[in-house]
């Protein structure tokens, strides 16, 4: 009988536990053993709460439950992001998990409203025809429906969670399910001296691992795929230039809001992410363009309750590495590359690099000669991940009329990804955005940023003409009003959380 397929995973954050829980899941125990290794000395980057909808989609592959993981990890619910004065100084606009309007005529709305506008109809606002974003107005949540005629039903919703919380609720639900995790520190890499393959993991105190595939989430260290393969990174600095944070978690007070927020400042921005027990806060910043004394000095004035620790700072470059999977290592999680937390990516990469290595695992008949076009494919995939979140975070940046501070003059007037460049000329030329079945930042997404730092279509699909004109106004009316009042008789999203988490939530 073939022996079990040896699966050794290095790192115990985020990447780490969401990689072995899944794994435990999934793969059958008699062919595949796993093993975590972490290194309670060096510890985890620890922050990273705020998620998008597939994290659900995960929790329930695991089988969760989820008003006990929300007890657990201090969680709140999120409807999207609130960008505030990143277009121009007073701006807010909300990125929401959700569609605007309805494709009435099989034509994406936003050509119908761009056609109104241009004939001269009084119309709402772009964004108040998002059910999701109607329900942050109003800091008021509750499940979608599940009629999908119901305009209840066209959201969907993440998390915002306690990030060593969610760890921890991980590694025990793993450890639990035959994950074996030894604490110790890797010192000592051995490789096949032909293929250089990954054999052997020593540990600072003697200890050897032996493994057939091992997974790298080591965190921003890349011990094996960086360090030990040599795979190189690739910076994404020239189009990304924000390179350092300071967290800081705070009381709870202010708005308990359904969404994360995020302020542009003069040398980056300012994330707030409402939670059971706290609020976590953090300036993102270029230090080519700002001090980190001065960055440290606009976090703590704009905290809404007292700083429960001293600022800690963290250092980081966009990009990844050119490969996530070489030999018979894959890297996970900030070990493969990090794009900063703009929109909430790190986490939902890490789940879609799971989702995939499942998709493709090795079997163990397969030890120590991996099907090279699995290797492939994974890279593939994750190339297209990495590239679409790089694109609309650049957007944000690109799209700014902030004249004359440098951090601003400069992302406006950087040379940009060709690929960025054609999806801004397409949806400014005829209203055109991407609409990918899979994955991530499809339409609504790229509409929320482009409406909502001021880009306007010229023209529209002329499709949408086979509405009868005085049809769409009488359609675009009712549809604004339906959304508003099924929104207004929604609950609040803190009475909805107290309800639903019980009383852990009102501490
Ligand atoms: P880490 O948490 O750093 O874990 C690395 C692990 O490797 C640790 O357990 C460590 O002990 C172990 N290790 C390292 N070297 C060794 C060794 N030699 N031997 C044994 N063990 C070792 N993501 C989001 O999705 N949403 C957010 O809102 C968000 N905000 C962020 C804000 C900032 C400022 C930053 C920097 C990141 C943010 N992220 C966010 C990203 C998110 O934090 C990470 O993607 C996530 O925490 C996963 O990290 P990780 O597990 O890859 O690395």
């Amino acid at each position: 009988m073939t022996s079990p397929l040896r699966i050794v995973i290095v790192g115990g954050g985020s990447a780490g536990w969401m990689c072995a829980a899944a794994l435990a899941r999934v793969l059958h125990p008699a062919r595949y053993n796993i093993t975590l290794i972490e290194s309670d000395e060096i510890g985890t980057v620890g922050v990273g709460e705020a998620t998008l909808p597939h994290i659900k989609t995960f929790n329930d592959l695991l089988g969760i439950d989820e008003a006990q993981f929300m007890r657990d990890t201090q969680a709140t619910f999120k409807l999207g992001i609130e960008f505030r004065n990143w277009g121009r100084t007073g701006d807010r606009y909300i990125h929401p998990f959700g569609v605007f309007g309805e494709p009435w005529g099989g034509v994406d709305f936003q050509h119908h409203w761009v056609r109104a506008k241009q004939a001269g109809h009084e119309l709402a606002p772009f964004q108040e025809y998002s059910y999701a974003i109607a329900a942050c107005r109003r800091n008021a949540f509750e499940f979608p429906n599940t009629d999908t005629k119901s305009i209840r039903s066209t959201y969907a919703y993440a998390y915002h969670f306690d990030a060593g919380l969610y760890a921890s609720f991980l590694r025990s639900w793993a450890t639990q399910r035959g994950v074996r995790r030894i604490e110790g520190q890797v010192a000592n890499i051995g490789q096949h001296a032909q293929s250089g393959d990954i054999e052997t993991l020593t540990l600072k105190s003697g200890e050897k691992i032996a493994g057939d595939l091992f997974v790298d989430c080591t965190g921003f260290r890349s011990l094996l795929l960086g360090t030990t393969l040599k795979v190189q990174w690739e910076d994404w600095n020239q189009w990304l230039p924000c390179d350092r944070a300071l967290a800081v978690p705070c009381d709870r007070a202010g708005e308990f809001t359904p969404y994360t927020r995020s302020t542009s400042q003069t040398g980056g921005w300012i994330w707030r992410i409402p939670l059971q027990h706290r609020t976590g806060n953090g300036y993102v910043f270029s230090s080519r363009f700002l001090s980190e004394d001065l960055a440290r000095e606009r976090l703590l004035g704009a905290l809404d309750g007292a700083a429960r620790a001293e600022p800690k700072l963290l250092k980081f470059s966009a990009g990844r590495r050119v490969r996530t999977w070489k030999n018979n290592c894959i890297a996970v999680g900030l070990a493969s590359g990090f794009l900063e937390p703009l929109e909430s990516t790190s986490i939902f990469l890490i789940q879609a690099a799971v989702i995939d290595l499942l998709r493709l695992m090795p079997t163990p008949e397969s030890a120590g000669r991996i099907d090279p076009r699995l290797v492939a494919e994974f890279n593939r995939l994750s190339d297209i991940q990495y590239e679409r979140v790089r694109d609309f975070l650049i957007l944000h940046y690109r799209a700014n009329h902030h004249e004359g501070v440098p951090l601003w003059d400069h992302v406006r007037t950087m040379p940009i990804p060709d690929s960025l460049a054609h999806k801004i000329s397409l949806f400014e030329s005829r209203g055109h955005v991407p609409f990918y079945k899979d994955g991530l930042f499809s339409r609504d997404s790229w509409l929320s940023v482009l409406f909502g730092q001021g880009l306007m279509p010229r023209h529209y699909d002329a499709l949408a003409n086979a509405v009868p004109i005085d049809d769409l106004d009488a359609r675009l009316r009712e549809l604004h009003a339906r959304i508003a009042s099924n929104a207004d008789a929604m609950s609040s999203h803190s009475e909805f959380i107290a309800h639903y988490c019980g009383e852990t939530s009102s501490r």
